[in-house]
């Protein structure tokens, strides 16, 4: 099945405990479709950069089999841009600078050849621009999945809250879903966002795992534990990828199904934050996912007599 992915391509400066980086390629439309890639080989992205974007980045995307018909270059633009420090505890983190340049009246043109898309992820960007993409669709996809930040939720509440009410299912972190809520117990947080408009929603919690709501029922996927987490930048993107990436691969989106793709999803994740942005997840074998993923079987299976 086809997946269509929206949300920024950007130049990232990311700071963690284990050292510093100038400007390298980051956003979260580009870790979603490189997940996704080691799912489903119809993966087409839409996206604005400027003429300061490398073209060996493009090359790279196409390389994973992610088709840039969509992706726009605004010659005399600069690409968004996105600065952030992390500390000893990696779950949270400071954001030290937004720029959104090219993205902020960023128009989504959908290629003719993405139209009866099945799948949409709408990844972080301007909420108004998500809702764009939604009209713009001739022919509703299967699963419409959102992820969004509390940059949005603080500055264009209402634009989120209108594109919120359209989409099948939303990913956010437990801070965003306590201040998109006003509650901060996970459950009635969810139940209150599920209101909104998604029946289904993911809360992930870092290192801490992930979970999965729907109606009444709740699913916990554990993040495996690693011995050192180098950069979590993108890792909450590369989950989206590869959950929605394996749902399409296997077009099934029943709760069932969508528990194995939580598990897929951690396990891109994982990989993801074991070296500075995009670096470990570029060159990943099926075999490495596979054993990745058993090892997130083998962490939480147990009998009980
Ligand atoms: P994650 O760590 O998965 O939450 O996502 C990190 C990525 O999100 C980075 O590569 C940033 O370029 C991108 N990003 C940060 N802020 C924004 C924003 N306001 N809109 C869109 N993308 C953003």
């Amino acid at each position: 099945m086809s997946l269509l992915t929206v949300g920024s391509v950007a130049f990232d400066a990311l700071e963690t405990p284990f050292g510093k980086t100038d400007k390298i390629i980051g956003g979260a439309a580009t870790y979603i479709t490189l997940a996704a890639s080691y799912f489903t080989k119809q993966n087409n992205l839409v996206a604005v950069v400027g003429g300061d974007f490398p073209k060996e980045m493009i090359d790279l995307l196409e390389e994973h089999g992610v088709n840039t018909n969509g992706l726009e270059i605004v010659q005399d633009g600069k690409t968004f841009f996105w600065s952030g420090k992390y500390h000893e505890d990696m779950n949270t983190r400071d954001t030290l600078i937004t720029e959104l340049n090219v993205m902020e009246h960023f128009d989504p043109i959908i290629p003719d050849s993405y139209q009866g898309t099945e799948f949409l992820m709408l990844g972080n960007t301007v909420p108004a621009t998500q809702k764009l993409v939604i009209e713009r669709l001739a022919k509703r996809p299967k699963l419409i999945m959102l992820d969004t930040m509390n940059l949005w939720m603080n500055i264009a509440l209402d634009d989120l809250k209108s594109v919120l009410a359209l989409v099948d299912l939303l990913t956010i972190n437990d801070e965003e879903a306590r201040l998109l809520s006003g509650e901060y117990s996970l459950r009635k947080a969810a139940k209150k966002i599920m209101a909104m408009g998604p029946k289904t929603l993911i809360i992930k919690k870092g290192e801490h795992g992930a979970l999965l709501f729907q109606d009444d029922r709740i699913f916990f996927a554990p993040a495996l534990p690693l011995e050192e987490v180098f950069d979590p930048t993108g890792a909450g993107d590369t989950f989206a990828g590869g959950f929605i990436g394996y749902l399409a691969a296997t077009d099934d989106i029943s709760f069932e199904n969508m528990k194995r793709a939580i598990i897929y999803g951690s396990a891109m994740a994982s990989f993801c934050v074991e070296k500075f942005g995009t670096e470990r997840l570029v060159n990943l074998s099926q075999e490495e996912i596979n054993s990745r993923v058993q090892e997130f079987v083998n962490l939480s299976s147990f009998e009980i007599q």
